[in-house]
């Protein structure tokens, strides 16, 4: 048989298709990537990138208002829903052309349509011109997650966060429903720009995964921004209404909205690839099963990012992106390390946290001790604000190592990934006591917790 096309076809032209491609055709392996959408995966178009962009936008509301504080005399502010959805769309399409570039510039190849896996080692590829078959000595599934549908009546009724970028109209009486990372975003975020939010999810808390003090703080502090909590209701069912949708709930109450974002968490993205028929194992919730090399039980076929379902973070997807390419093409040293996975949830105020919980560490350690404070920011001594920030340090006594940081305060995120590097060179509690803090920051606050609280 003649030689193959590529020796790497990468399918999915996201944070992890995209990282995978660029660094194997650096180093000279022919390489395709293929897409079906806009290059940039779930990140740049439907995900962190616009999200990000929408959460500057929503934190204006409050900074004219803390302006004033500040002796600024700031006139009546509006917000225009339209201009900010046709700039955030300008600002996604010049990252598309990015990421087609950093491909194209590296020497891969993007090709687009929707991708099949005949057989190993063979793509078919369909387009509106019709279909073509590549073949490669490797194959890399890439092709990321989906929003989960609910099982309720009226779900078709309600929209996913994919849909919210670009609602034809402002949603002015937004219902939420879920507690996870996306609902609790998209909550700060609208409210932010003025809608009234309804959250309703069937956990006590938000946030299950967090740490129970930030869970508690996080929901406190939005529902002093506004932000109407329904904590352990079960959706019954959504109806269409007069004007948007009725939301039923478990106990008989009833929400009317404009409209209904469901956010249950995400799936991951196989359909159509063809997997069943190659005999590709997947785990019970649909994600494909690699081993620590991201190698499927097929040879010659390798899985990364959201579609293997670790942990849906784009950092983490790039890191394995890069350790595939290290295994397959380099010295195979690169490793990803899952324990130590920073992350930030862009809920106003932000969380940033690295580490375990306090719950957590308390299950792994025989003894730990919790350093915890939470304060008003010097800022909002003069805006009025009554928004408190919270910084929390998880320490194992017998070895004295920080094993888990949170934060729930402004900027949080940039705030703890400086730590998170910290944490990952093992950093103890004598190296955060002998460090010297930041005068006047919150940041200071992690460097000088004293006394631990009691158990
Ligand atoms: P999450 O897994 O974060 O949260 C899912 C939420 O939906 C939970 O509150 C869960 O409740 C609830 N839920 C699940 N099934 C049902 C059901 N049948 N009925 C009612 N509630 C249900 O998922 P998201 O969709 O919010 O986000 C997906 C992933 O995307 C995140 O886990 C994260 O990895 C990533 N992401 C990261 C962001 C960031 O880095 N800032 C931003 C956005 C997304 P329960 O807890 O009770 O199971």
């Amino acid at each position: 048989m003649s030689e193959p096309e590529f020796d790497l076809f990468v399918i999915g032209a996201g944070s992890a298709g995209v990282r995978c491609g660029r660094l194997a055709a650096q180093r000279g392996v022919r390489v395709a990537v293929a897409e079906n959408d806009a290059p940039g995966g779930t990140c740049v178009n439907r995900g962190c990138i616009p999200k990000k962009l929408y959460s500057y936008a929503a934190h204006y509301h409050e900074d004219f208002e803390d302006a004033r504080g500040y002796g600024w005399r700031v006139g009546a502010a509006s917000f225009d829903w339209p201009t900010l959805k046709r700039r955030r769309a300008a600002e996604i399409e010049r990252l598309n052309a990015v990421y087609a570039g950093v491909l194209e510039m590296a020497g891969a190849t993007l090709l687009r349509g929707q991708a099949r896996i005949v057989e190993p080692g063979v793509v078919e590829l369909t387009d509106a011109g019709g279909t073509r078959r590549h073949r490669a000595r490797r194959i890399v599934i890439a092709t990321g997650a989906e929003p989960a549908v609910p099982p309720w009546p009226g779900a078709a009724l309600a929209v996913s966060s994919d849909e919210m970028f670009d609602l034809p109209a402002f949603p002015h009486r937004l219902a939420v429903i879920g507690g996870g990372y996306i609902a609790c975003e998209f909550a700060s975020i609208f409210r932010g720009l003025g809608a009234e939010v309804t959250q309703v999810y069937r956990g006590t808390h938000v946030l299950r995964g967090f740490d129970d003090d930030v869970r508690a703080f996080v929901a406190a502090e939005m529902a002093k921004k506004g932000v109407a909590l329904h904590a352990a209701r079960r959706v019954a069912r959504l109806e269409r209404a007069d004007a948007g949708v009725l939301l039923v709930l478990d106990d008989g109450t009833e929400l009317q909205a404009d409209t209904v974002l469901q956010a249950i968490g995400r799936v991951p993205r196989t359909r159509g690839l063809g997997l069943e028929a190659l005999g590709v194992a997947l785990d019970a919730n649909g994600a494909v099963r690699v081993d620590e090399g991201y190698a499927t039980n097929v040879p010659g076929l390798h899985a990364i990012g959201d579609v293997i379902d670790r942990v849906q973070l784009t950092p983490v997807a790039l890191a394995e992106a890069m350790a595939l390419i290290d295994r397959l093409y380099g010295d195979g040293t690169r490793q990803v390390d899952y324990e130590h996975v920073p992350t930030a949830v862009f809920t106003h105020p932000n969380i940033g946290t690295v580490g375990l919980s306090e719950a957590d560490a308390r299950a792994r350690y025989e003894r730990v001790r919790v350093y915890r404070s939470d304060f008003r920011a010097l800022k909002h001594t003069l805006t009025g604000r009554g928004e408190r920030t919270l910084v929390k340090l998880v320490v194992d006594a017998a070895s004295d190592r920080v094993v888990g940081l949170h934060m729930v305060g402004a900027d949080a995120g940039e705030i703890v990934q400086g730590f998170a590097v910290a944490m990952r060179a093992g950093a103890t509690k004598a190296c955060f006591d002998s460090t010297i803090g930041i005068h006047p920051t919150m940041a200071e606050e992690f460097v000088t917790l004293r006394e631990p609280v009691m158990a």
